[in-house]
């Protein structure tokens, strides 16, 4: 694995003036190149199909300076493009799509030193890590897990699969059998791997919250996380799924749809604004300070820059967290401008979205020498 110390012995030979901020051509990439270029950054942008590269050349305020062409995204470990990248003085952005290649990965082959804590990863990638930082050592609500032999017929379960597969392939079900079915149907069909474990969960009846927080080590003002860094509330976002998030229109039960072999489906393919109750916010800040104090027991030195907490807003005003992400989330791309808790945070001159923040941070540490609190 590679260690924190080797990673800053690269960024010890760094021309911190001359930094490039580097991410794959996916996700929430836009932003991020839009925010770092507007920062001064040189920035670069990987990419595997010329269609990629040519949609990122038709948003030319947010177009890469320069573009590296991989065939797999593997290709990143590779000594050719991480000379390269050294030489450039780069930073890497993780996001959402690098999860997708694993934190076996992004821990061993990432030579590139990353903007965060890359170790976040492993802790948002195994669903077990996931449930001791948030529920055991966070105290944070989760869903109730569940084995095959636990299901009891007439109980509403939801199943789901490992890392960040956009809700692809989940399913709800009622019944040993009925779980049974749609496993054999997925597995058919290819959409979950024959090896895949499928986590079965408590459904969980409520509204979807997506919390997107920025955790500073390199302020300590309102709202402080210890003695240790400052929690900013970025702003909120409710996923669109598909189909699922559209059957209410057509007035028919899931039941009506499998029998005319229509599953539902709560695939990831966009994502909406939103702004929680007032008075619920408290809550909202505490559920994301404890998160970040569990991360730093954890896995040192802990969250830094953006995370997300997705959850389930209830009838009785409790939270249930069905999820964690460790690093920036695709739903903050609606606010290119900054939301509007980003407004009234730092004011509607800033348009601070979650990109301009992550610049802001990076250029605040290369001119007081602390990058290296803020990279790993
Ligand atoms: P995720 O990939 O974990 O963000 O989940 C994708 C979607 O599955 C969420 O947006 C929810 O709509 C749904 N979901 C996840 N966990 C549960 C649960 N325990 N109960 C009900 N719905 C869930």
């Amino acid at each position: 694995m590679i260690s924190i110390e080797e990673t800053h012995k690269i960024l010890g030979h760094y021309d911190t003036s001359k930094l490039t901020i580097a991410t794959m051509c996916r996700h929430s990439a836009l932003q991020l190149f839009y925010s770092a270029k507007r920062e001064g950054f040189n920035t670069i942008g990987f990419y595997q199909q010329e269609d990629e590269k040519k949609t990122y050349q038709a948003f030319p305020a947010s177009t890469p300076d320069e573009f590296i062409q991989v065939n797999k995204y593997t290709e990143l470990g590779e000594s050719k493009i991480t000379d390269e990248l050294l030489e450039k003085n780069s930073i890497l952005i993780l996001h959402g799509s690098f999860v997708n290649l694993g934190s076996d990965f992004i821990l061993n082959d990432l030579k590139v030193p990353t903007f965060g804590n890359r170790y976040a990863i492993q802790w948002e990638e195994d669903r077990k890590k996931q449930r001791m930082w948030l529920e055991e050592k966070a105290g944070l609500k989760m869903p109730k897990e569940y084995s095959p032999d636990e299901i009891e017929k007439g109980k509403i379960y939801f199943v789901k699969f490992g890392r960040a597969r956009g809700g692809k392939g989940f399913f709800q079900c009622r019944s040993r059998s009925d779980f049974k079915d749609q496993i054999k149907i997925l597995k058919k069909s290819g959409e979950i791997g024959e090896e895949e474990e499928p986590t079965i969960q408590e459904y969980i009846s409520g509204t979807r919250y997506y919390f997107h927080y920025f955790l500073s080590p390199l302020s300590n003002e309102d709202w402080k996380v210890g003695d240790k860094a400052q929690l900013t509330l970025m702003g909120i976002d409710r996923r669109d799924e598909t189909d699922i998030d559209d059957l209410p229109r057509t007035f028919l039960s899931v039941d009506e749809l499998r029998k005319s072999d229509i599953r539902p489906t709560y695939t990831v393919v966009g994502n909406t604004p939103l702004i929680a109750r007032e008075s619920n916010l408290p809550k909202v800040f505490k559920m994301g300070e404890r998160a970040a104090e569990a991360s730093f027991e954890l896995f040192p030195p802990g969250m830094i820059g953006p995370f997300c907490l997705e959850t389930f807003c209830k009838p009785d005003m409790s939270y249930t967290v069905f999820e964690v992400s460790a690093r920036i989330v695709a739903g903050t791309n609606y606010y290119i401008h900054g939301s509007p808790y980003a407004e009234l945070a730092f004011g509607q001159e800033a348009s601070m979205s979650m990109g301009k923040r992550i610049a802001l941070e990076i250029d605040k540490a290369r001119k007081q020498n602390r990058l290296k609190e803020i990279i790993t």
